[in-house]
């Protein structure tokens, strides 16, 4: 019935979460409860961890608490999400007293990203940095302050992983970090990766593009290296096809998978993530959606849509969008149309950037500008618009 008061609980204040919960409290009269949770105190703005690991910004630069989103009217809980039913829309919380609560939903948004899973790699996590958190990236730079000339091994321990640019973006950064440190042939930065080309995604002329962008810097490439165990003591890493790297620096994109609630809840599939629709983000359940790095979406070409915070933010406003319309019966309906694009650091203050439609078929439809200085101004930008715009 129109006009009863609807609660929406948003998990997650991630990327996805934080936009979800702003569009819905702009589009929603005030009688309609919006709620976030996240575990953690912070929101994170994860593409700078790749300047935080050079020393160009400090952990402080690039979070925010998300209790400031309460000043738009919007409920903040900080506690661990335990347990999710999607068909009752019920939600089991714990919070850092111990004290566990269960919260129910008319409409669920589930955006609780891709936790990481260092320990599946026997010796990784004591031999290197994972650049993909907060404390990894701090401990990066620590490392580097000590560097004093080697070899750095950037390496993917899989082949699919949230931002496909993101290990190559930190090898030219680090090789950037080197070569402004005066190391000069001292130091060797080389990436092991798990799949056969950068973005594979995207195509084979934007993958060409890129590795040569970092083959142009003197990163020597290894393609199609799966790890299979790091010895710290040794600093060598075995792969599975029987060669082995040695490194004084390791920084590593540990395995992803959904997290533990997600996985228990019944919403996954085969592939370990939450399948839906592609253009309104539902699940098969209903008033449940999911958005951002937990869902997995196929493509025609038989991979899954790149984990990326660009279709994370688009798609949490498109459930926002549809959420309100189903509410206020105010709007048309919108679509999430598979659309993207991202900048590519490659040190030097310079950047490239890719844009495209990943939707399309039989292939996505990706261009890749080369690198200069307009698009590193664009990616300093993007980081200040986006804390002004959503925190
Ligand atoms: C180094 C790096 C660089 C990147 N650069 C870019 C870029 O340039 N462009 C781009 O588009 N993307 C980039 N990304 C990817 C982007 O950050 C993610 O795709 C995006 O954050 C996904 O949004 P999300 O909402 O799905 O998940 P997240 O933003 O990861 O949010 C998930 C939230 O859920 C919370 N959570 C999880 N489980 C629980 C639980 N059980 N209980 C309570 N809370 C929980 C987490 O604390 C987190 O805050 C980058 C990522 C990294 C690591």
């Amino acid at each position: 019935m129109m006009g009863e008061a609807k609660t929406i609980v948003i998990l997650g204040g991630g990327v996805g979460g934080v936009v979800t919960a702003k569009t819905l409290r702009k589009k929603l009269p005030e009688q309609h409860r919006v709620i976030i949770v996240d575990r953690e105190r912070d929101h994170l703005f994860a593409p700078s961890l790749l300047w935080l690991m050079t020393g160009s910004r400090t952990s402080g630069q690039i979070r925010r608490p998300i209790e400031r989103l309460a000043k738009s009217g919007i409920e903040v809980i900080q506690a661990e999400i335990e347990r999710i039913d999607a068909v009752e829309r019920r939600v089991h919380l714990v919070d850092r007293s111990g004290s566990d609560r269960d919260i129910d939903a008319d409409y669920l948004v589930i955006s609780l990203g891709a936790e990481l899973a260092p320990e599946r790699v026997p010796g990784l996590e004591d031999a290197g940095h994972s650049f993909y958190t907060l404390e990894g990236a701090e401990g990066l730079w620590g490392a580097l302050g000590d560097f004093d000339g080697g070899r750095i091994v950037v390496l993917t321990a899989t082949p699919a992983y949230k931002c496909p640019a993101a290990p190559y973006e930190a090898a030219m950064l680090l090789e950037d970090h080197c070569r402004r440190k005066g190391l000069g042939d001292r130091a060797e930065v080389a990436i092991y990766a798990a799949e056969a080309g950068p973005m594979g995604v995207t195509g084979p002329e934007v993958s060409n593009g890129v590795r040569q962008m970092v083959e142009g810097k003197g990163i020597t490439y290894f393609p199609e290296h799966v790890v299979v165990e790091v010895d710290a003591q040794d600093r060598r890493i075995a792969f599975e096809n029987g060669s082995t790297a040695d490194f004084d620096i390791l920084a590593y994109v540990p395995p992803h998978r959904a997290p533990r609630a997600v996985r228990e809840s019944g919403l996954v599939d085969e592939t370990g993530w939450v399948p839906v629709d592609r253009n309104t983000l539902d699940t098969r359940f209903a008033g449940v959606y999911a958005i951002g790095d937990v869902t997995g979406i196929p493509l025609a070409m038989g991979k899954p849509l790149p984990m990326a915070g660009v279709f994370a933010e688009r798609e949490g406003e498109v459930v926002a969008h549809n959420i309100a319309l189903d509410i206020t019966g105010r709007g048309e309906q919108v679509f999430f149309n598979g659309h993207g694009e991202c900048f590519v650091e490659t040190g030097g203050g310079k950047a490239g950037f890719g844009r495209g439609d990943f939707y399309a078929e039989p292939t996505p439809q990706i261009k890749l500008h080369p690198a200069n200085r307009r698009w590193h101004v664009g990616k300093l930008l993007f980081e200040k618009s986006w804390f002004r715009r959503w925190l």
